[in-house]
């Protein structure tokens, strides 16, 4: 099996982070400067419910504009970050860790790598 790593650029994570921490450092800290691990893994779950909200209406067979859906996506990306940021997790290196375990396990030759 010829595996190519696909270069995986993290800039977009960075540029994630040092937003999310710019704001924290603003009047918003008020509501989240004592959260704790369960309080943004809490948020995080939200958002994913908010889009699987979505997700459902579109099953049953209303209209749901995508940009809806990718607000949704949006914010649970945020809260990702937010969390990894929370446990001290380098979010892109965290993905391209977790999708080569998932190729390797169901056999794939896809691969990330990391871009310095
Ligand atoms: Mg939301």
């Amino acid at each position: 099996m010829s595996i190519k790593p696909i270069p995986f650029d993290p800039t977009s994570f960075d540029t994630l982070h040092e937003a999310n921490k710019l704001r924290q450092g603003e009047s918003y800290t008020e509501r989240t400067g004592s959260w704790i691990s369960s309080d943004w893994a809490a948020s995080l779950a939200g958002e994913v419910g908010e889009f699987c909200n979505l997700v459902k209406k579109l099953r049953r067979g209303d209209q749901v504009p995508s940009e809806e859906l990718a607000r949704e996506l949006a914010d649970v990306i945020i809260y990702a970050e937010l969390n990894a940021s929370y446990h001290g997790i380098d979010l892109a290196k965290a993905v391209v860790s977790k999708f080569n375990e998932v190729s390797q396990r169901v056999g794939s030759k896809i691969r990330l790598q990391l871009l310095p």
